[in-house]
């Protein structure tokens, strides 16, 4: 017998956010609805239930967070239009909206001052849309799914993908970690083997990045023919302000400083219920400066005096980091295939003119849905049915929202100010008929350029962090991140050491510049200054991947720590 004690599901999920609670959510609608169709008789067929699937359970979710939420992370201003279908009357059953986004506007930052764009791109406006923090939506969808009869196994990380014995290229389900592992691999006391979840349908949400999708992707050359999948790093915090500094509903985003004219990315504040304020910047991670760091370009935009204004006297309350897949639609992997399919963030489903997201998971989760109900009503899980999927993502309104879009991050790749921006706005009045074709994009990791090389480039000058009123490093901002994880276990950054000397003769150790919650620390030599090692302090993770694809020899892989370690965000 295996160690491994497994458990037959009709469908596994991996991941409890936006898309992969809506997938159950509208899955478990459908079911409900079927059988109770069935049962008064005004539909024909089979109920929906463990026995006619064969399995142990019909639905199982497994989130690698300590609790449903404490993992998610966004902006966020919210299009309503995914969950209003999945829930239409998400208002009146206490959705927890922070405010109708009431107020748009779009600044260009210099070192010292700020203008505003006399007309908000089209592409800007939020009209209808609302304020979120997507960790209060996450968890209330959790609360959802709960109402509905439904367990969410809460720390249990996917660690690979199981595939069928005679056809490796069928999916069957997730193992998940395994809990009770001491640092040097050996398993301690409470040592329990990560359970098999064999599944007639696997839906990985795990997120940007996912350690599973990458896997997958890896695996079927899932991404065959397509862009390679270009990333941002969000770092943001949640403050609290003095009473009316700003109204509720108010968005601001800005182009320009801390960036020159040739980095994509922005800042961004959203200003939330009770005098909270969403203040974040986003810096795309194809910059060729090594020492390109997300969390001092916010700590600059901080600075500002347009932000510092809006802040003083404020109280920073939560910290955090994400990455974003940027690479649109022409970096989107194939989505659905034997006994799986993609959703949301890790399947890069992201709106970049728009800044939007967390609709699009939501809706791929209902889609997700969707097909594997039509696979249980029919009882054909075979291989071709999870295709359908990827059509209905094509069809759908994900389909035509992005399509246009296609190329519009490799638009900014010769310079985002102004041509970018201009050819951008050309492609958006054209319908996205200019650029033809796909233009392309490199893999963020090869577009580091040697240190020396770089010389000039570098955007970083010197903050001085206060740690109270404005300015926070690195450690104090994971401090309020609620990061955490059990010390005794593996490092889940597996670094290649091997490539760490001649990375930081090249590069300059990019990794203690890109990671934003300082994990990677280079040891010197006390007397000489030399390169000794590095240090890994991955209990400080945010789990934002970034290391998982800055890193210029791709010498860092992120795999899920022991479930439940990790960030606890609150309000983000
Ligand atoms: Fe992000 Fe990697 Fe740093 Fe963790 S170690 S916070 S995933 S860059």
């Amino acid at each position: 017998m295996s160690e491994h004690e497994s458990m037959n599901c009709g469908v596994v999920i991996v991941g409890a956010g936006p898309a992969g609670l809506s997938c159950a959510i509208h899955l478990l609608n459908l079911i409900n609805s079927h059988n109770e169709s069935v049962g008064n008789g005004t539909k024909q067929g089979p109920l929906i239930n463990e026995d006619t699937l064969g399995v142990d359970v019909p639905l199982m979710i497994v989130e690698k967070a300590g609790a449903v939420g404490d993992h998610s992370i966004s902006g966020a201003v919210m299009n309503p239009n995914g969950l209003a279908e999945l829930i239409p009357n998400f208002r009146e059953k206490g959705a927890p909206l922070e405010s109708p986004a009431t107020d748009d506007s779009v600044l260009f930052l210099t070192a010292k001052g700020s203008w505003k764009l006399p007309v908000t791109p089209p592409t800007m406006h939020n009209d209808g849309n609302y304020i979120v923090s997507l960790n209060k939506l996450v968890t209330w969808l959790g609360d959802q799914v709960s109402e509905l009869g439904q367990d969410i196994y809460a720390t249990f990380s996917g660690k690979e993908i199981l595939y069928d014995e005679s056809n490796p290229l069928l999916v069957k389900g997730v193992r998940c970690g395994d809990k009770g592992v001491g640092p040097d691999g050996n398993p301690k006391s409470n040592y329990e083997a990560g359970m098999d979840l064999f599944a007639k349908a696997t839906v990985l949400c795990e997120g940007s990045r996912g350690s599973l999708t990458k896997q997958l992707i890896k695996k079927l050359d899932l991404d065959s023919g397509k862009n390679p999948q270009v990333y941002a790093t969000g770092v943001k915090e949640v403050w609290e302000l003095p009473e009316g500094r700003l109204a509720d509903g108010r968005v601001i985003h800005t182009m320009g400083y801390p960036l020159d004219s040739r980095n994509f990315g922005g800042g961004f504040i959203y200003k939330m219920s009770e005098n909270k304020v969403s203040v974040g910047m986003i810096s795309a991670l194809d910059n060729s400066d090594p020492q390109m760091d997300a969390h001092k370009n916010f700590c600059k935009f901080k600075a500002h005096p347009l932000v510092r204004e809006i802040l003083s006297g404020g109280k920073m309350l939560c910290y955090g980091a994400k990455t974003l897949p940027e690479g649109g639609w022409n970096s989107v992997p194939k989505l659905g295939g034997p006994g799986f399919m993609i959703c949301g963030d890790a399947a890069s489903l992201i709106n970049v003119p728009r800044l939007k997201g967390i609709n699009y998971a939501i809706k791929s989760g209902m889609l997700a849905a969707e097909t594997i109900f039509e696979s249980m009503e029919k009882a054909d899980f075979g291989p071709s049915q999870f295709e359908k999927y990827q059509q209905r993502i094509e069809g759908s309104w994900i389909g035509k929202d992005l399509k246009p879009f296609r190329n519009f991050r490799a638009l900014m790749k010769k310079g985002v100010v102004p041509w970018g921006l201009m050819k951008a706005g050309i492609s958006y009045y054209s319908g996205g008929i200019y650029p033809f074709g796909t233009l392309k994009l490199e893999a963020d990791c090869k577009e580091l350029k040697p240190e020396s090389k770089s010389a000039g480039e570098k955007q970083q000058d010197a903050i001085k962090f206060d740690n109270e009123s404005l300015l926070f490093d690195k450690l104090t901002d994971v401090y309020l991140s609620g990061a955490k994880h059990e010390e005794k276990q593996p490092c889940h950054l597996q670094v290649d050491e091997t490539k760490c000397k001649t990375c930081y003769d090249t590069y300059g150790a990019p990794c203690e510049a890109f990671c934003p919650a300082q994990v990677y620390n280079i040891v010197k030599n006390e007397k000489t200054g030399d390169f000794e090692r590095i240090q890994v302090d991955f209990s400080n993770c945010v789990h934002c991947k970034t290391c998982d694809i800055r890193d210029p020899y791709e010498a860092i892989n992120w795999v899920c720590p022991e479930g439940g370690g990790g960030p606890r965000y609150v309000s983000m």
